[in-house]
């Protein structure tokens, strides 16, 4: 009880607090509407900002800690280093390496339309049935690699990945993805740093050619059956840490709409005339992206390409904390006065506690 009075007054400060901090913007972005009308997702750093905030405040948690989203424990990057082996480094050996790459692009394919924890279940699953196979070769941490899933039967592969939906396509997708990585037998060149054995301080780098374990081109990868845009860019940014494109999915094409990130106005012999400025239009003068790929053509223009690898993880974890689809928590967001969705539900939400 006085945990939630005490949450509640810190709502009510942080919000008066960003009220005054994006009046100034959004003054000038009411200003520019009238010049240009460009100012589409103008104010989306103000905006990072403060979910970064709310991400990362005790005060919204539990125990003092910081809400946690199932994608901070159970997301693909979280899922392809519990592949590497527990507290090792990721740069440790070759081998660590690949099985993190692989197991980065097997925990992508396996979560459209699925929960984290069902995603994490079919991996840890497939992860399982690969180490009790009798192909390993490897320490059993590092064996996680295309060779030895291939190694496997369809029907075992399709019996671990029952969690997610799809199972039945995503297992032939994820065999036929093993036999092309195998055929191709792609590799990279890495720069490692190798500590000596005897644990002394003599450390010594050196470039090597290892397996690659995936595809090293993007094009290449997206040519895999069951691989798109969504699955090839998180992949890609997490594994590779190249950051081709947003990976958007149902969190990120929510959340980019209800900010106004992406969207456009009606064309403006459709709409009343509006002072307030596009950002501000009312919703039936506004049309939303209609789909999670025009979202990431749209942000891909917003966002500068140093952004694209965090802004998925920022937003899925924001959409399943707090902004979520059906009851998002509007009563501890600092976002209210920007948000499209809470100026245009606020009457109707039960969340408006402080409004
Ligand atoms: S819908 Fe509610 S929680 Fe989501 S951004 Fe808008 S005000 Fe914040």
């Amino acid at each position: 009880m006085v945990l939630t009075k005490i949450k509640k007054k810190y709502c009510i400060i942080m919000h008066k607090v960003l009220k005054i901090a994006f009046s100034e913007k959004i003054h000038l972005m009411t200003v520019a509407s009238f010049s240009t009308e460009v100012l589409l997702g103008s104010n989306w750093e103000a905006h990072w900002k403060a979910i970064e905030m709310m991400r990362s405040n005790p005060v919204l948690g539990v125990n003092g800690l910081p809400m946690k989203a199932p994608v901070d424990e159970l997301g693909a990057t979280a899922l392809a280093h519990s592949g590497t082996g527990k507290g090792r480094n990721l740069y440790d050996s070759p081998s660590a390496r690949e099985s993190f790459r692989f197991g980065t692009l097997i925990a992508t394919m396996l979560s459209p339309q699925t929960k984290d924890a069902q995603t994490a279940e079919a991996f840890h699953r497939l992860q399982k049935l690969v180490s009790t196979s009798k192909v390993t070769g490897l320490a059993a941490e590092h064996c996680f690699i295309a060779p030895n899933l291939l190694e496997c039967t369809l029907d075992d592969i399709t019996q671990a990945c029952t969690p997610v939906s799809f199972y039945k396509t995503k297992a032939k997708n994820i065999q036929l993805a093993c036999e092309r990585i195998v055929a191709n037998n792609y590799t990279t060149t890495t720069y490692y740093h190798e500590s000596s054995i005897d644990g002394g301080s003599n450390i010594t780098g050196k470039r090597i050619e290892e397996s690659a374990g995936i595809p090293t081109d993007i094009q290449d990868l997206l040519s895999y059956k069951g691989v798109g845009p969504k699955i090839a860019y998180l992949t890609f940014s997490i594994a590779w840490r190249k950051d081709e494109g947003i990976c958007v999915d149902t969190h990120v094409h929510r959340l980019a709409n209800r900010l106004r990130w992406v969207g456009s106005p009606l064309p403006k012999k459709e709409r009343a005339t509006c002072n307030t400025g596009l950002a501000k239009l009312p919703s039936n003068q506004w049309k939303d992206t209609s789909t999670p790929e025009k979202t990431r053509v749209q942000l891909q223009k917003l966002l500068p390409q140093s952004h694209w690898g965090e802004v998925n993880e920022l937003l899925v974890g924001y959409g399943q904390t707090i902004c979520s689809a059906k009851k998002p928590m509007c009563y501890v967001c600092t976002l209210r006065t920007e948000c499209n969705w809470y100026n245009t539900n606020k009457a109707s939400s039960k969340w408006n506690h402080t409004g």
